[in-house]
């Protein structure tokens, strides 16, 4: 078994056993680096070569919607991106702190397939830098749903992972369950921009028990990866549907527009 694999049945382990029985398992099995196998000092930790190789999005970057920019001559009228300018989001304003590479995928897929869920601290502790503007003016914090088959099959939603370290991090209420997927819908993964559009229209709603408390609030939705946006607009409409002043998006990941690189 290499070891990543131990320790991954290893925190199974733990998980199942509390508290107590992590804490005798981190003695038998050294953490190890969120994305390879290098031992580091505590759980949740990048090695110094994988923070190295980690691509965090700095200026320039789209106002609006965070996608990077590879210079700043690629941002057009008041610094936004072709994407933006054409065809604006539903939500105001979207950050992103990581930039969707191979060495982000490492990071990222583990949490999300894996149970690396110590991955969301360490997540919400750089979202909560780039982010610090928005969660400032949050109301609330509300993560995307995952569809009841998916959330079953993975048996926890990393965006709402995501959202509760945030929360904790940045003393904001946050509602796990304020959205849900009315449908499931396929994996977006390789269709175009327009495609991913037509299949989240009216794929998420606001849960008529939590639509008080979206009301007339400004909501920072929280995600792992933004793609298109579609996903994150589709919030955003059934969001400002019920009422919301206004949605912001901060997300650990943000794949970068290919017409922009
Ligand atoms: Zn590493
Ligand atoms: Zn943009």
């Amino acid at each position: 078994m290499r070891l990543t694999e131990l320790a991954r049945a290893g925190r199974r382990l733990a998980g199942a056993a509390g508290q107590a029985g992590r804490v005798a398992l981190d003695v038998l099995l050294p953490p190890t680096c969120l994305t390879c196998d290098v031992p580091v000092e505590a759980p949740g930790q990048l090695c110094a070569e994988c923070f190295r190789a980690t691509a965090f999005i700095t200026e320039p970057f789209c106002r609006r919607c965070g996608v990077p920019f590879v210079h700043a001559g690629q941002a057009g009228p008041a610094r936004l991106c072709p994407t933006c300018l054409t065809h604006p989001p539903a939500f105001a304003a979207a950050r992103a702190a990581l930039r969707y590479d191979a060495q982000a995928k490492h990071m990222l897929l583990p949490f999300k397939h894996a149970d690396r869920t110590e991955t969301a601290r360490t997540l919400a502790r750089i979202m909560a830098g780039v982010g610090a503007d928005l969660l400032r003016s949050a109301d609330v914090l509300v993560p995307v749903p995952l569809h009841r088959q998916r959330l079953t099959a993975r048996r926890y939603n990393q965006a709402a992972l995501l959202a509760l370290a945030l929360a904790r991090l940045a003393a904001r209420p946050v509602l796990p369950d304020a959205l849900r997927r009315v449908r499931p819908t396929a994996a977006l993964g390789e269709r175009g921009a327009a495609e991913r559009i037509a299949l989240m229209e009216g794929a998420i709603a606001v849960r008529p028990a939590r639509a008080a408390r979206v009301a007339g609030r400004t909501v920072l939705l929280i995600d792992d990866v933004m793609t298109s946006g579609a996903t994150a607009n589709a919030c955003a409409r059934a969001l400002a549907e019920a009422g919301a002043r206004r949605v912001d998006v901060l997300v650990a990941a943000r794949v970068p527009d290919p017409r922009l690189d």
